[in-house]
């Protein structure tokens, strides 16, 4: 795991007042979009000194890094209220350890392991909540619900008695341009406010990162999650994966 470098509480103020000016400028209500940061590759001290910086909800991509970071704080400091997010790839071999520490799983992109982590969620802990994760646009051809079937998954997870669906996420594919960067976000919105305007209670839109969090704001993202921009670059030396 990287090792902290300097200036973590100035990145997160700086991301903090640049969310701050999107919103602003995009005319969205003042703290109307949740600012996720994401914590994948950083240590326990990094994501320490981040709770003291103010951070309380964190995203996480790997299960098993995942799930250490998480019984760490329980067990050395349980009464923070901390949030963890799974943001990462999901195989159905792995939902158990995830549905039984994670509060949200933004990655839910097939019925199969919707009904898993239902199945394998600790009904004491409450719903997990879930965001369908879609698949945006055709460059990342790793994961993601194709547009066209979201609705029916959506309805499907409505229908498992463990999960609480939120609403979408997507990770566009990179682009240097403006538009190439907002076309798939406004693609996201749409598809979001059709959801909705079906009847789904949802209220949460997960889109924009570190390169493009100013273009999600304005294409009316809800949330963002901001790694680089927050705990600085990122050391995927040791890791055995991306
Ligand atoms: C790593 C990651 C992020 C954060 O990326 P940055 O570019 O560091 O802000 C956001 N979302 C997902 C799904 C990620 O894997």
């Amino acid at each position: 795991m990287s090792v902290l470098k300097p200036g973590l509480a100035d990145r997160y103020e700086k991301v903090k007042s640049n969310l701050a000016l999107a919103e602003k400028e995009s005319l969205r209500a003042a703290g109307s979009v949740f600012l996720l940061p994401v914590s994948k590759t950083f240590d326990i001290e990094a994501i320490r000194e981040a709770v003291g910086c103010g951070m309380h909800a964190f995203g996480e991509n790997y299960v098993q890094e995942g799930i250490e970071k998480i019984r760490w704080f329980r067990e050395n400091e349980p009464n923070l209220d901390l949030t963890w997010h799974f943001i990462g790839r999901l195989q159905s071999n792995k939902t158990r350890p995830v549905a039984e520490h994670f509060d949200w799983v933004q990655t839910v992109d097939r019925l199969k392991i919707a009904e898993r982590l239902s199945e394998q969620r600790p009904v004491e802990l409450g719903p997990l909540n879930v965001l369908i994760e879609v698949h945006i646009s055709g460059e990342d051809s790793k994961g993601g619900c194709e547009p066209m079937d979201v609705p029916a998954l959506a309805q499907a997870v409505t229908t498992l008695p463990n999960l609480k669906l939120r609403g979408l996420m997507a990770i566009p594919a990179p682009s240097d341009t403006e538009e190439g960067k907002k076309a798939p976000l406004r693609e996201m919105f749409s598809l979001y406010t059709q959801l909705k305007d079906m009847g789904f209670d949802i209220d949460t839109l997960s889109m924009g990162m570190s390169s493009d969090m100013k273009e999600a704001v304005e294409c009316g993202s809800t949330m963002v999650r901001v790694g680089s921009a927050i705990f600085g670059p990122r050391d995927y030396g040791n890791k055995e994966s991306k």
